[in-house]
């Protein structure tokens, strides 16, 4: 079984979702090949073949270009998966390959077992498992759900990628979004709220803990959705990537897509009623209180 992986390489680095990939072609039991595209690339080290498509205006985005370049890839290859990163990156371009190979394609795998593909349903509070019918598909895989084990040792073999044209888009330019709200991402403390802590008049309390640590407030999705808090607090993939010292999560369960926003936390606790609620995987302390008379009680101490 062949996989082919769609590496996100920017600003000269190859982006740590890649080795996520690998990770998930590792538990499929698939020969990984690696395509890159860019602009000056380093190839990373790596024991499998590389297709690498280098040239001045490919590290920009063209939705055209990289799929034509994708799919030289796969004329190649012959892959039975095309793997990308569930991005922005792979929600734009995994359907376009799908489509011009005319193959099914599963979105947001969070798991493998004997039936197929896992992947979220029901708000991501279950999973279902689909398989494709035809032979081959192309996937995109959740951030977080596959755990990367070490960089990749090796020498690769290099195969050059090269196609006729610039494709029917040209990449204008970036235009930075109007800065809103706060940057979690340099918050050395955070403490989110969750669903657990119940309503929106119970969010000052988890606020006042996190203006105690002399922290930022964080926010679960659901918090957000409802909201109880602004978006711009959302830690998560739809949120924002964060790596405090320390984060409190107080009332949240764990979801994979709410990990993968914090997993870089150097010290994680957790505040939850449930003693096997899945946070408790990732926490260095797991406190079983309910979070509305555990967190004022702290505040309180914090604050003497
Ligand atoms: P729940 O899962 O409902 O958990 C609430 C927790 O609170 C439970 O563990 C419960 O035991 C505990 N609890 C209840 N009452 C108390 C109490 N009184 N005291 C203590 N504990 C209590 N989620 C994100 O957070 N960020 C994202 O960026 C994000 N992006 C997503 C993108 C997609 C495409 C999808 C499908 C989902 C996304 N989600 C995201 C949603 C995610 O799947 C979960 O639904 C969400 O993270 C759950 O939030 P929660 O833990 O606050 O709520």
């Amino acid at each position: 079984m062949k996989a082919l992986l769609i590496c996100e390489y920017r600003e000269g680095k190859l982006l740590d979702s890649s080795y996520e990939l690998l990770a998930f072609a590792g538990k499929l039991g698939a020969d990984s090949a690696m395509v890159l595209i860019g602009d000056a690339v380093n190839v990373p080290r790596y024991g499998g073949t590389v297709y690498l498509a280098d040239a001045a205006g490919y590290g920009e985005y063209n939705p055209d270009l990289h799929k034509q370049l994708v799919l030289a890839a796969v004329a190649q290859e012959n892959p039975d998966y095309i793997v990308f990163q569930h991005s922005s990156y792979g929600w734009d371009l995994a359907p376009r390959v799908a489509a011009k190979l005319k193959v099914a394609q599963i979105s947001e795998v969070i798991g493998i077992n004997d039936d197929g593909f896992e992947v979220g349903c029901c708000n991501a509070k279950m999973r279902r498992t689909v398989k494709p019918a035809g032979a081959k598909a192309v996937l995109t895989v959740q951030a977080g759900a596959f755990s990367v084990q070490g960089e990749p040792q090796g020498t690769p073999n290099v195969e050059k990628l090269e196609i006729a044209g610039t494709g029917s888009v040209e990449f204008v330019g970036y235009e930075p979004a109007e800065a809103k709200g706060i940057d979690l991402g340099k918050a050395e403390v955070i403490v989110s709220a969750g669903r657990g802590v119940g309503k929106k008049d119970n969010v000052p309390v988890i606020a006042a803990l996190a203006k105690a640590l002399g922290g930022e407030l964080g926010a679960s999705r659901p918090v957000v959705d409802a909201g109880w808090v602004e978006h711009s607090h959302q830690v998560g993939t739809t949120g924002q990537t964060v790596s405090p010292k320390l984060y409190v999560a107080c009332g949240i369960s764990g979801a994979i897509q709410h990990l993968a926003g914090m997993k870089k936390s150097d010290f994680v606790v957790a505040i939850n009623k449930d003693k096997d609620a899945p946070i408790g995987d990732v926490a260095d302390v797991l406190i079983v209180a309910d979070v509305m008379q555990f967190v004022p009680a702290l505040t309180a101490k914090l604050q003497k």
